[in-house]
């Protein structure tokens, strides 16, 4: 059972996906070759048929398209990087400073082949997205609400 907290982040990531989609799979298909089915921080392999393997966005707040995708591992997806600038946590990853050219250069030339996706909405999705994402925020306050209103009645 997810935490209010992380219910919250699936919300937000849920309407984040209808204004900007993620990658289709042909755009998988191009991100698993060009990082060699390996995690683009520790170079671990992965294999694409087990959950190992993420599709993890390189910087937050940078969209849902292919320019802020890369392939991660498990643990360099969830456990480590979190939200943190992708180049310092490459940098920690790699002790050998060829390494880490090597990888940061794959990553940006990921990066260069893809074009920023146009963001400009129209007036009613804006309004429409604006209200999704007060709903998430009421959701959180009443959650909040509640478990003092629990925490009180108990005592
Ligand atoms: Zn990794």
């Amino acid at each position: 059972m997810p935490s209010v907290s992380q219910a919250k982040n699936i919300m937000r990531r849920s309407i984040s996906e209808i204004v900007d989609p993620g990658l289709t799979r042909l755009e998988k298909d191009l991100l698993w070759k060009h990082f060699g089915a390996s995690c683009a921080f520790c170079g671990e392999g992965i294999e694409r048929a087990s959950r190992t393997g993420h599709v993890d966005h390189l910087e937050s707040g940078g969209g849902n398209g292919p320019r802020n995708r890369v392939l991660a591992c498990a643990r360099c997806n969830g456990d480590e990087k979190r939200e943190r600038e992708w180049r310092e946590f490459l940098s920690e990853k790699c002790m050998n400073a060829e390494v880490l050219a090597a990888r940061r250069a794959l990553i940006e030339t990921w990066v260069a082949r893809h074009s920023a996706r146009n963001r400009t909405m129209s007036a009613e999705t804006e309004d429409a997205l604006r209200d999704a994402e007060r709903l998430v925020d009421d959701f959180h306050a009443a959650c909040t609400r509640l478990r003092r209103a629990v925490k009180a009645g108990s005592e």
